[in-house]
């Protein structure tokens, strides 16, 4: 008899950047949603089918999750701790989301009921002191039994410490691992792993929770609650005694490609490399190959894209005459919009690409060159002298 113990494959996990990490957030948790409508709805897949709302039948307790989006958007990260919260919510559990910043989402999709939005918090605003009096608003006006904040380093993990010391809330950060009951965290330097009790503040580690979810919230819009009788929201009237002198526009070229929001990549299929480049530079878009095309000399290594070159996490890609091998794929999963340009629609990028242009890349890239070119020329042509300066340091407030 075999006696070697066999892993379940049917075990709940999903994969991360480090590798694969079990979660404990499974169907058994989506209380609330009608559960053969949610299964079926989840084994649909992408499913164009509408999912189910999940059901709420009394407002009694309220999840607060809080995240920065970045033109309209939560990231991945923000999406996932939005995901854990709805998961765990029970049908007497609502799920209110504070975004600083707009949201131009659809936030019942994310699985949130109720969404506060902040936009004169948006990045890349420099603001935490007004962010944390909105927190504490917020906070306030729904009396959150816990508060979930992706712990990331662009100002919610930052936030999320200050929220917590300020309200004197106990707090668990760099949570790996959650379920209804418990969260999960490295400790010992990585050595160990601790679990304990849900802490009235939870900041999440990405990749802890999927964010595709079966079923949907309610996702109705409701300004943002006022500090009950001080007159209006502190997060508007915070005094403050630090200036924000604005972002500083560089160079897409000087963007380490891994950091890029937008990269435009090259394949064999692009010859006029020239032609290429000065669409990236039009465009202002980083410019990342296939390791073909590096081999070719087209391009220098730091370029190449995959799983010998580099994992971007652009929210758009645009690949031009690439074939979507395995190992180049593998460097752009993280990837939010991808658009395919190729001969062959039956490439392996077209599966992963959002949009494809099925045509020649030389053309169509000389075509986007020109459209972006007289657009931007449009524009500078409708805007007042003042504003066609570039000037992009800014001061918002005095110190
Ligand atoms: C161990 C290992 C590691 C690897 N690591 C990486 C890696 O990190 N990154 C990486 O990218 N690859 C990597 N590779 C190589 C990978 O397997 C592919 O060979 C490579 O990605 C193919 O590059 P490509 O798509 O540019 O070229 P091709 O496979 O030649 O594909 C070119 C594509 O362009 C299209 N095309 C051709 N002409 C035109 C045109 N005029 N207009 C429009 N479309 C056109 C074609 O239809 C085709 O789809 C690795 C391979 C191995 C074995």
């Amino acid at each position: 008899m075999n006696a070697i113990k066999r892993i379940d494959p049917r075990r709940p996990f999903v994969i991360a950047a480090s590798g694969l990490k079990r979660i404990t957030l499974g169907e058994q948790a989506v209380a609330g949603a009608t559960s053969d409508d949610a299964l079926a709805a989840l084994h649909r897949g992408h499913g164009q089918a509408p999912k189910p709302r999940r059901v709420v039948e009394s407002n009694g307790r309220t999840l607060l999750v809080a995240a920065h989006s970045d033109r309209g958007a939560l990231d991945e990260h923000a999406r996932q701790v939005v995901a854990a919260a709805a998961i765990v919510a029970d049908k007497n559990t609502e799920v209110v989301l504070l975004v600083f910043g707009e949201l131009t989402d659809d936030a019942a999709a994310l699985g949130a009921d109720k969404v506060v939005e902040v936009p004169e918090l948006a990045r890349p605003a420099f603001a935490p002191d007004r962010a944390l009096a909105a927190l504490r608003d917020c906070a306030a006006a729904f009396k959150p039994a816990h508060v979930l904040m992706p712990d990331n380093a662009t100002g919610d993990g930052d936030l999320g410490r200050r929220y917590a010391a300020r309200a004197k809330a106990s707090v668990a950060t760099h949570v790996v691992e959650i379920d209804a009951a418990h969260v999960g965290c490295m400790a010992d330097a990585g050595r160990s792993f601790a679990t304990r009790a849900w802490p009235e503040v939870i900041l999440l580690d990405a990749e802890a929770v999927s964010s595709k979810l079966p079923f949907v919230g309610a996702g109705e819009r409701i300004a943002l609650p006022s500090a009950g009788g001080e007159g209006g929201s502190s997060a508007a009237s915070t005094s403050l005694d630090y200036a924000d002198r604005g972002t500083t526009q560089l160079d897409a070229a000087q963007v380490a490609l891994e950091e890029a929001d937008f990269i435009i990549s090259a394949g064999n299929g692009v010859t006029d490399i020239a032609a290429f480049e000065a669409l990236a530079q039009t465009l202002g878009a980083a410019v990342g190959a296939s390791r073909v095309a590096v081999d070719n000399g087209h391009f220098t290594r730091d370029k190449q894209v995959g799983a010998t070159g580099k994992t971007v996490n652009a929210s758009v890609y645009i690949a031009f005459g690439i074939s979507g091998a395995v190992q180049h794929l593998q460097g752009i999963k993280d990837c939010r919009h991808v658009i395919a340009v190729n001969l062959d629609a039956s490439a392996p990028i077209v599966k992963r690409a959002n949009l494809t242009v099925i045509a020649d890349t030389q053309p169509t890239i000389a075509a986007l060159a020109d459209a972006v070119g007289q657009a931007k020329q449009g524009r500078q042509a409708t805007l007042p002298p003042s504003a066609s300066t570039g000037a992009n340091v800014r001061e918002d407030v005095a110190a």
